[in-house]
């Protein structure tokens, strides 16, 4: 039997900032889609107003579209230009289908599947703790499950506002997940739970399985946080089936933990999860992905470094590892250079665009060249580990005068560094301004003048003119900075020496 096209749905809730977690769950499902040729689906979980936001909306829509992950159905088009938005399931913001699972709460307790629960907080609580104090399972002790028409009567007298819970069957409960094998539920473990809120919200624990089984969903790929929430949802998910609201049981997945330093769970509010920071810093959308596959997953043996296309033509959930993946900040700024020195310079030269005009440079915008722009370009591609690190590398083209490091100032300017100075800037005034060769001549023999090899000869060289010790290669800088420039930084540093 051919099996049925692929279903992947990525549906995160639109609370605060997108996280790098919530990436990779992201990246796993539709990678997934497209090396099988599936669906992706893209549905926004906000049935919880108090802790949704529009913003959070929009953010994700833009991180998204940032990413690259192009969703085939979703509450926007993916390519806000000219793309189509919505889908067969539309729509796919829940805070719009309400109507739909108000009369899906009503089956399932029309059914049987689900009661009302009138028990306070409080009562619920005071059995919780005795049935811990009896070391029992302290989950939901089924109270009203069997409630007769005089105690609901009754309840209903006192004003009580009963909640819906699902009834759990008393089996155990047995699924393959595609990443950790055979999972064993038993009913103990899994208590009867709320579906429906007093006041008639609709629960996560509802919304999701219900859209996943409306979606017709084949592949649920989540992170292991969620695991437990699995057995719940395939015992509503039969109850769904046995309604006719529901074809089949999708696949589970649970991916990896991703840990963050220290060891401990990458959480949300770690500043070092927010995807905002890795754009803010610079990243490729190619750079982070990739590291990002790696949590959990591996191309092969020997290879860190590939496209998305590479990741997407291998991409197999059952190969993802069960393990907790680490994640590693050093790695990944690794690999995003990597990422950097795989582009094409053109290309290179344009997405660093943001990050050569403010906020972020501190130069006038009329003192941006773009023609030396372009010619230092080649010379920063190699040497990035993140775009933003073009502003600090190329202000000396731009700025009137050089940013003076202080520390590096101390450290190149030694005994006698005016003398070199003073020798470098006749040197380099007599060399050929078209050739770098020629202008590291000039300072290799300013240098042997003074018996310093040409790494300490080009130090003072180049506090002078770009205020840093280190940067780009330094007669390629001297060259597109000109020869006029440079030596009146020369001057202005042997000003500074003599005060
Ligand atoms: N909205 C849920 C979350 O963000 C989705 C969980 C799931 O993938 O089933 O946690
Ligand atoms: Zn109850």
């Amino acid at each position: 039997m051919a099996s049925a096209p692929v279903r992947v749905r990525f549906c995160p809730s639109p609370t605060g900032n997108p996280h790098v977690g919530l990436v990779r769950t992201a990246l796993f499902n539709w990678a997934y889609a497209r090396h099988t040729g599936g669906t992706f689906v893209f549905r926004i979980e906000d049935t919880d107003a108090a802790r949704d936001s529009e913003e959070s909306y929009e953010q994700l829509l833009d991180s998204m579209r940032w990413l690259g992950f192009d969703w085939d159905e979703g509450p926007a088009a993916f390519d806000s230009a000219s793309g189509a938005s919505g889908g067969p399931h539309a729509p796919y913001r829940q805070s719009q289908r309400m109507d739909l699972y108000k009369d899906i709460a009503q089956k399932l307790l029309d059914g049987g599947h689900a009661y009302r629960c009138y028990c306070t907080t409080t009562e619920l609580e005071e059995r919780r703790e005795a049935a811990r104090a009896a070391g029992k399972p302290s989950g939901y002790d089924g109270h009203c499950r069997e409630l007769t028409a005089e105690q609901v009567e009754a309840y209903e007298a006192q004003g009580r506002e009963p909640i819906v819970r699902f009834r759990m069957p008393d089996e155990t409960i047995t699924f393959t997940d595609l990443v950790r094998g055979e999972l064993t539920f038993t009913p103990e473990n899994v208590p009867d739970y709320g579906i429906v809120r007093a006041n008639g919200a609709p629960l996560y624990t509802l919304v999701n399985p219900v859209d996943d089984a409306l979606m017709e969903i084949t592949h649920v790929l989540r992170g292991e946080d969620l695991l437990s929430s699995t057995p719940r949802q395939i015992a509503l998910y039969k109850a769904l089936i046995e309604l006719g609201i529901a074809q089949q049981i999708p696949s589970f997945g649970h991916l990896p933990y991703v840990m963050g330093e220290g060891n401990k769970k990458l959480s949300k509010r770690d500043p070092q999860s927010s995807l905002n920071l890795y754009r803010e810093r610079g990243f490729l959308p190619e750079g982070l992905l990739n590291y990002l596959s790696l949590l959990g997953w591996s191309l092969s043996a020997d290879r860190d470094v590939f496209t998305i296309d590479e990741m997407v033509a291998a991409f197999d959930v059952a190969d993802v590892n069960p393990n907790p993946a680490r994640f590693d900040l050093k790695k990944c700024e690794a690999i995003n250079a990597d990422h950097i020195r795989m582009l094409d310079v053109k290309e290179f030269a344009e997405r660093c665009a943001p990050w050569l005009k403010a906020p972020f440079a501190p130069w006038a915008p009329e003192n941006f060249d773009e023609a030396k722009w372009q010619a230092i370009a080649p010379h920063a591609q190699s040497r990035l580990k993140v775009l933003s690190e073009i502003t600090d590398n190329v202000d000396f083209l731009f700025l009137p005068e050089p940013v003076l490091d202080e520390a590096s100032w101390t450290k190149a300017m030694k005994e006698g560094s005016d003398a070199l100075l003073r020798t470098a800037r006749e040197k380099l005034q007599a060399a050929d301004w078209t050739s770098p060769d020629s202008l590291k001549e000039a300072v290799l023999a300013a240098g042997e003048a003074h018996g310093l090899k040409l790494g300490k000869a080009q130090a003072p060289v180049r506090v002078a003119v770009t205020g840093r010790t280190v940067g780009l290669p330094l007669f390629e800088s001297l060259e597109i900075l000109g020869e006029e420039k440079t030596l009146a930084r020369i001057d202005a540093a042997l000003a500074r020496l003599a005060a």
